[in-house]
């Protein structure tokens, strides 16, 4: 099945007479005729559902589309993008361990990583994703178990040569996290390019609508934790939580990564989506193709508009072609971007703030990636406590406005766009 068609229909097959669409199964607990049938839940000798902190069939259908769409071979959900992340790494990476990051990444990623992880024991070493291969082999130790990088990094647009961090990471036996949350399975399948395990927040494009706060974890199956017995015990040596299961050998290189997470981090901690949530994502998937191939057409014409006006400084959309990040997009993203762009005004700080109070189609927002065209200037809102000197060095110039474009008719988000830049004097 082509990608289109999977949106639509991967995850869930209605058999004779069932409901076409997802069934919200919003039950906590399950029912079962013995104690034995739910004994051999509890020691993940049968497979089946019993409290929904660990499954639930309705999440489980989705996580089941988005799988599909990845190319993967198992998945979950989790109830942000900031618990996929967050499971995703510590998985593999626990007290002691540590991670090669891309140094370009979300702001709440790094937080994590930064500040919460490293409370934890967990260290880490950034990169820039243009450093240069010997800087990106110099960034690994003896004790490193990761690398982690944005497909399209939220929000400076950076472009991560996946091949080139996959390559890296397996030079040192270690597996490439993705985040494929800007450009989504319809633009890019970090999979197909050597990525091993992919998240996302599905609360942007996917659920596509800023209807519903969610987080996914995707793994190619591909990577071979047995090879690397030594570095990776969580997976290769017995779980005494779970009668000494030891997952690679249990559930197979294709399944040992999703069903270790599962198993303890969701039973531990718990970052669940309600089933009712991820009926909602479920719903946005069905349209990601359709809406992302406007949203990036839409964020084209915006692009190739705001880069030819003479009130606008510069444009930062990696499917322009002055782009520093233009051959890696053509290389990774060749169907389109997002419908994520970054500029400034000539006139600065000042000219951004009589910009967007003018606005009346692009609403001001902290969100980005859903249907409806928003605006934030991160000088004014989510960075406003740093000077403008910090603002540079935070990648967030004081004149920088982050623009998502939405589904809108284009025609209306550009009047909208040059009657506010003709109140800028
Ligand atoms: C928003 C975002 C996150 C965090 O996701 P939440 O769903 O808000 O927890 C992580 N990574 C990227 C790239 C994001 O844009």
């Amino acid at each position: 099945m082509k990608i289109g068609t999977k949106c639509v229909q991967a995850g869930y097959t209605p058999k004779n007479g069932e409901p076409r669409e997802i069934p919200i199964i919003q039950s906590t607990t399950f029912k079962y005729d013995t104690s034995e049938d739910m004994g051999k839940l509890f020691d993940l000798e049968a497979s089946g559902y019993f409290y929904s902190r660990l499954q639930n069939p309705t999440c489980d259908h989705v996580a089941a589309r988005i799988t599909a769409l990845e190319g993967g071979t198992a998945g979950m959900l989790t109830s942000s993008g900031q618990a996929a992340n967050f499971f995703a790494v510590f998985n593999i990476a626990n007290a002691g361990d540590h991670v090669v990051a891309s140094s370009a990444i979300y702001g709440g990623t790094y937080n994590l990583f930064n500040v919460t992880m490293r409370k934890m024991g967990v260290d880490f070493t950034f990169v820039t994703p243009d450093c240069s291969d010997e800087e990106l082999a110099a960034a690994f130790q003896p004790n490193t178990k990761a690398v982690f990088g944005e497909t399209i990094a939220n929000p400076c647009l950076a472009v991560l040569d996946i091949e080139r961090f996959a390559r890296a990471a397996h030079d040192h036996g270690v597996p490439l996290i993705v985040d494929n949350t800007f450009p989504t399975p319809v633009n890019c399948r970090p999979f197909e390019w050597g990525a091993d395990i992919v998240t996302h927040s599905t609360t942007k494009y996917m659920d596509g609508h800023a209807s519903g706060v969610g987080g996914a974890i995707i793994d190619s199956g591909k990577f071979d934790w047995l090879a690397y017995k030594d570095k990776f015990p969580g997976l290769t040596t017995p779980d005494e939580s779970y009668h000494g299961i030891v997952y690679a050998e249990k559930f197979g290189l294709e399944g040992a990564f999703i069903m270790k997470c599962t198993a303890q981090l969701m039973r531990d901690f718990g970052s669940t989506p309600s089933p009712q949530t991820a009926y909602i994502l479920g719903l946005g998937l069905e349209s990601l193709e359709v809406r992302m191939q406007r949203h990036c057409a839409n964020a084209q014409k915006v692009a190739e508009y705001l880069a030819s006006h003479e009130k606008v400084a510069w444009v930062n959309y990696c499917s322009l072609p002055d782009n520093q990040y233009y051959a890696l997009a053509r290389k990774y993203l060749p169907g389109g971007s997002c419908g994520v762009i970054s500029f400034g005004l000539k006139g600065g700080r000042k000219a951004a703030e009589v910009f967007m109070k003018e606005l009346k189609v692009a609403i001001i927002a902290t969100h980005v990636a859903d249907a409806h065209t928003c605006v934030l200037h991160p000088a004014n809102a989510t960075h406003r406590q740093l000077s403008d000197e910090e603002l540079v060095r935070a990648g967030v110039p004081a004149d920088l406005i982050r623009l998502s474009v939405g589904i809108e008719d284009v025609d209306d988000i550009l009047a909208d766009l040059e009657q506010a830049l003709a109140a800028v004097k």
